[in-house]
Order: C-alpha cells, then structure tokens, then sequence
C-alpha cells in the first residue's frame, strides 16, 4: 500500500499534475475542483480543504497560491517540487558541488561532497535577498545589452545600404563622364576627319582644272599646226613652230613635275587608333 502510493505520486507528478482537482478530496475518492495550490503539499486544495488547511495545525503556515495564479508559472517552474522524485521524500540539503537538491536519501550519493547545505537555510528570504536583487540587475544588464547591441548593429545596417547606393550612384556617374567623354571624342575625330578630306580633295580638284585647261590649250596648238602645215608659207611655219616650242617647253617642264611627283603626291587618309583608350 505504501509502495503504491509512492508510485502514484510519483506517476502523477511526471504523467500530468492535475491542478483542478483537490489533492486531499481524491485520496479519498472524491472528485471536487481545487481553488488554491499549496507547494508545501504539493496539493491542490477544495473551499473546504483550504479552510481547514488554513487552521490545522501542521499546515497554517502553509502558504497558498489561487489555481488560477499558480497555472501562470512556467512549466519548468510547475514541475519543481518540494519532494525528492527518486525517493519520494522531502529536500532538505543543497549540494553546491552538483548543484542539485538532496533528500535523506540522496545524500549517500554525495558522500564525498564536502558543500552539502541546509535547504530551508538556503531558501529562507530568497526573494528579498541581495541575490535575488543581484540576479534581477544582471537579466536587466544582459538586456539593455542586447538592446545597445542590436541598435548599434541596425544602425550599421542601414549606414552600409546608404553607403551603397552613394558609391553604385557614383559607378553610374562615372560611367556617363566616361560615355560621354568618347562621344566628345568621337565628334572631334569624325569632324577632323571631314576637314583633311575637304582639303586634299579641294586641292586635286584645282590641279584638274588646271590639267583640264592645259590640255584644251595644247589641243588648240595642234589645230593650229594642223592647219598651218596646210596652208602656211615654210617662213611663216618655221617662225610660229620657234614661238610655240618655248611654250609647250613651259608646259611641258609643268607637265613633267606633275607626272614625276604623281605617285608620290597620291593622297592617303589613316588614322591611328591609340590602344590605351
Ligand atoms: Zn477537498
Ligand atoms: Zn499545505
Ligand atoms: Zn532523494
Ligand atoms: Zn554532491
């Protein structure tokens, strides 16, 4: 019977701790829904249980929290209990060694551990305690440091987005000086180029008309000759021969610089490209 109820404790506490119904009510096989939750118990107490929990004398300094209230706590906090799982047995040393709580029997494993504590020692005024307090000021630290952090970091976020879209602005920037320094070039070239042409062309075109009137002039000549060879007395034609020959002597001694300087004056248009563009 004894070993039963250990188990059934120790089953309910690790199953599901029914918190809704009274503790003292269902060892006696009553059902009845529990309005406070006493940890020194580990119970759970009914209107009329709480009342005489409250009066009886091993219980009345019990303190008692609403079911409603003691449901909020964290779980890892519901399932803490005042009584030793593997024995079943109230805590009542602390080990600073293992940092775990120890019944009576617990101890034999802690033979050697040389830190074993009162609990209630331990305990007693915890929650207005220096360490309390201390504990309190450290979670406030940890989070006001993770806040700093965390703005210190958003804040450099949002400075290395600005940056940037600054430099990609200043590639395109560049890019446009760039393209637009090579159209300026282009221009210039195209309209260097237009002016060369222009002028060599300017200059053949003079040197063909000339050639178009020398070669009209001696055509006359020829006409001339032609006729005189005809009609002409020999005087007359040796004469006129004296004067055209130091003529033609003239256009030839034009003709022949032209002819001589012909292949040499071909005009030719490049352009060097400098490769480091
Ligand atoms: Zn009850
Ligand atoms: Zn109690
Ligand atoms: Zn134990
Ligand atoms: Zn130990």
């Amino acid at each position: 019977m004894i070993k039963y109820d250990k188990e059934h404790a120790f089953y309910r506490r690790i199953m599901a701790i029914n918190w809704n119904i009274c503790g003292v009510c269902e060892n006696l096989q009553i059902t009845k829904n529990s309005v406070v939750w006493c940890s020194e118990c580990d119970k759970g107490l009914c209107e009329e249980c709480k009342n005489h929990h409250a009066v009886s004398k091993a219980s009345k300094s019990h303190e008692t929290v609403f079911i409603s209230e003691y449901k909020k706590l964290p779980t890892e906090v519901l399932q803490i209990s005042q009584n030793c799982k593997l024995h079943n047995e109230k805590y009542e040393l602390f080990c600073r060694k293992h940092e775990s709580p120890c019944c009576k029997k617990c101890v034999k494993s802690h033979n050697d551990c040389k830190s074993l504590t009162d609990i209630d020692e331990l305990i007693k005024d915890i929650k207005t305690s220096n360490t309390f307090y201390e504990f309190e000021q450290t979670l406030m630290e940890v989070v006001e440091n993770i806040k700093r952090i965390s703005t210190n970091r958003n804040i450099n976020l949002m400075s290395i987005e600005n940056k940037n879209r600054e430099i990609e602005a200043e590639i395109k920037q560049t890019r446009k000086n760039v393209n637009h320094h090579l159209d300026k070039l282009q221009d210039d070239l195209i309209t260097e180029l237009l002016r060369v042409e222009q002028k060599e062309k300017n200059k053949i075109e003079k040197l063909l008309t000339s050639l178009k009137m020398k070669e009209k002039e001696i055509t006359g000549v020829q006409e001339n000759i032609a006729s005189i060879k005809q009609h002409a007395s020999e005087l007359q034609t040796f004469l006129t021969m004296k004067d055209i020959e130091k003529d033609i002597a003239d256009e030839d001694k034009f003709i022949q610089s032209i002819t001589t300087n012909d292949s040499k004056n071909q005009v030719k248009i490049s352009c060097q490209i400098n490769k480091s563009l």
